[in-house]
């Protein structure tokens, strides 16, 4: 039974969960006993959460529903990069400059666009039935499709070669672990993958994969262009594969929706909605009604007082002192808007705050009279424009129909990486001439011009000051950097000066460029603040740091391995007592250091044993504590164990 938003209910829904961190947030946030609980003598104490973009606003309203005083900064506009830019003259037509389409399986943000009763509608993307028809120009030929099948065989050698090559990963398991809710089979399939991808990028498990070894350069080109649900996807062929894992497997890719009138309607929502349960304030309470309705300036420094309180500088100069801070613009700016004083972060986190990599972005826009493309060719019978994805400057051009007699929106174009960049120096009116120049050689009879009304709208997220870019993009070798940003709400075992700070957003999150992620991330933080202030979850409802022990996501070793063991392996930690023989009893030790060893080999097992503090999963093809070593591999943990003595 597929729902009414396209939701597939069978097996359970596709949902953002997971895979490296597969808590249910969706559970979390609407379960009747409530998120957790503030001692008493705490409720009204003030904390600071410096940014207004989707994470800050979420942590803020779950915080002031647990009777804390959220006090938000925001350096520019409410909603961040949930950004709706009206048009001049027409009411409530606008452009989204940043966040667009939502996946359906984004479940956490979907709440809170349920709680304020926003209207989603599918996206117009390549091939959808929004979309009507699509365009696809690549080298100069030009194709008109209504579906896949309306294409040349080649295209569907693609989608099916991209198909089988996830198949080589297990996306359909990983999905129906997902479905299931099924954590220890989820753990087992997603960790496994994790040391392996890591390294590698998205070109190299196209380009690898046994079902796109066998087709041609020009598949892979293709693919790059058009392939999977969005198009476009070749400006993320140098990052990390992970990543690319993750918005597959967890639906990010498809059933996207857009919100009705902007998604920025979300983040100022939640700022003005009134909160019908809440402790300690009134009911009906607002963010906006405990900040006199408007957030206070940027912030200019963080640092920590003597009594241990951190102290916030905004742009004004006007210090505030609070017991917890959650950050959530991005990490670049703790480098070059914000004085950050450096002791409160260690210099792991430092180094993974500023290797963040971005993506760069650009979009531009203009409001039509009407939405002409629907018009027919009276000699071809088809559309007289389409969502269009090209190799040419405007990469991929999206039509937004608000119906009979109301203007219509175009984004001409929408593009990132290389192609942003070339647009990246020039003004508004030029973008826009260089993208009809494009569309010209695609749509040679059309005046696309002459239907342009208002002023155009453009934005590149890399040149503003408060962002430098448009969201993550980590590239191979960055997931211990993504590792140590996300667990660092599990603040128990930090040296006191380094707790009470906070991270959350698009930087934090494993699933960047999507929203979904930086909520998940904001939750996340709403525990941390909740458990340094002495709070605690509902027995009923544990939280995400209540299970992080248990499920949080692995941890690769600092120590990299030999790549040729062979024959066992080892995932999160493993200790090993080893004798000079060749059969060793394997031991578990706790509070030692830990040895890790990765594997190829298909045949690792987990004993499903696992332990906290140090302790972990053991892996092996043995079940019964006992691991058969080879020399190699008996002399490589006796070195290992030596190293951490
Ligand atoms: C071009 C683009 C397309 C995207 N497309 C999608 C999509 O289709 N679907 C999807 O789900 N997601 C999409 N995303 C991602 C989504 O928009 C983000 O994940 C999400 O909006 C990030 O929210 P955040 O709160 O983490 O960060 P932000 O929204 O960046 O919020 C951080 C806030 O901090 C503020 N700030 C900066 N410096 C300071 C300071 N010194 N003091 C106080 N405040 C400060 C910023 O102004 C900003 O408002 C897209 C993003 C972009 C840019």
């Amino acid at each position: 039974m597929v729902n009414e938003r396209g939701r597939d209910e069978r097996q359970g829904p596709l949902t953002i969960f997971g895979p490296d961190f597969p808590f249910p947030f969706d559970d979390w946030i609407t379960h009747p006993a409530g998120m957790g609980s503030i001692p008493a003598e705490r409720h009204g104490e003030e904390v600071a959460v410096i940014g207004a973009g989707i994470s800050g606003l979420v942590a803020a309203y779950e915080l002031m529903r647990l009777g804390l005083k959220p006090v938000v900064y925001e350096a520019s506009r409410i909603g961040g990069r949930l950004r709706s830019q009206a048009f001049e003259g027409a009411e409530g037509v606008v452009a989204e400059l940043g966040g667009m389409r939502f996946p359906v399986s984004g479940t956490s943000f979907y709440h809170y666009i349920d709680m304020l009763g926003l209207a989603t509608r599918p996206f117009p993307n390549p091939l959808s039935e929004e979309a009507g028809s699509t365009v696809i120009d690549l080298e100069g030929v030009t194709l008109y499709a209504r579906t896949l099948e309306d294409l040349p065989p080649l295209f569907t050698e693609v989608a099916d070669a991209w198909a089988q090559a996830l198949e080589e990963v297990r996306c359909t398991d990983i999905q129906d672990a997902i479905r299931a809710r099924d954590v220890p089979m989820l753990k087992s399939l997603w960790n496994d993958l994790v040391p392996r991808w890591d390294d590698r990028t998205f070109y190299d498990f196209v380009a690898s994969s046994k079902a796109f070894s066998s087709l041609s350069f020009h598949h892979r080109e293709v693919f790059g262009h058009v392939g999977f649900g969005t198009g476009g996807w070749d400006s993320d062929y140098p990052n990390s594969m992970l990543e690319i894992f993750r918005v597959v497997m967890t639906g990010c890719d498809e059933n996207q929706r857009l919100v009705v009138g902007g998604a920025e309607q979300v983040p100022r929502g939640i700022w003005h909605h009134r909160a019908p349960r809440l402790a300690y304030w009134p009911a009906g309470t607002s963010l906006a009604s405990l900040h006199s309705g408007a957030p206070k300036a940027g912030v200019a420094k963080i640092a920590r007082d003597p009594d241990g309180q951190l102290a916030v500088t905004d742009a004004w100069g006007d210090v505030r002192r609070y017991p917890a801070v959650l950050i959530t613009c991005q990490s670049w700016l703790l480098t070059t808007q914000i004085d950050t004083q450096e002791s409160l972060f260690s210099q792991k986190i430092w180094a993974a705050l500023d290797r963040t990599r971005y993506m760069q972005s650009s979009k531009t826009f203009v409001l039509v009279d009407r939405p002409f493309w629907k018009d027919k060719d009276p000699r071809t019978g088809r559309d007289v424009m389409s969502m269009t994805l090209t190799d040419r400057l405007t990469r991929g051009t999206y039509l937004f129909d608000n119906g009979p007699g109301q203007p219509g929106v175009i984004c001409l174009t929408y593009s990132w990486m290389s192609d942003a960049l070339k647009m990246l120096p020039e003004p508004v009116d030029r973008r826009v001439r260089l993208a009809l120049n494009a569309l010209h050689k695609i749509y040679p009879d059309l005046d696309i011009a002459s239907h342009i009304i208002s002023d155009p709208i453009t934005v590149s997220w890399e040149a503003d000051r408060n962002f430098l870019g448009a969201f993550k993009g980590a590239l191979p070798g960055h997931y211990r950097y993504n590792h140590r940003m996300y667990a660092h709400f599990m603040q128990d075992r930090m040296p006191a000066e380094q707790r009470g700070i906070f991270m959350a957003g698009d930087d934090v999150s494993w699933t960047p460029a999507w929203a979904e992620g930086a909520v998940q991330t904001s939750l996340n933080a709403v525990w941390g603040v909740m458990h340094h202030l002495g709070g605690q979850t509902h027995p009923d409802n544990p939280g995400p740091g209540d299970v992080f022990a248990d499920i949080g996501p692995i941890e690769l070793p600092e120590l990299l391995e030999e790549p040729q063991l062979g024959g066992w392996a080892a995932s999160r930690v493993c200790c090993f007592r080893v004798r000079p023989l060749r059969w060793a009893a394997l031991s578990v030790v706790a509070g030692a250091a830990p040895v890790l060893a990765r594997s190829q080999s298909p045949d690792r097992r987990c004993d499903g044993r696992s332990a906290r503090d140090g302790l972990g999963y053991i892996l092996g093809p043995a079940h019964s504590g006992r691991v058969l070593l080879t020399e190699d591999q008996n002399e490589y943990v006796s070195s290992m164990l030596s190293r951490h003595a």
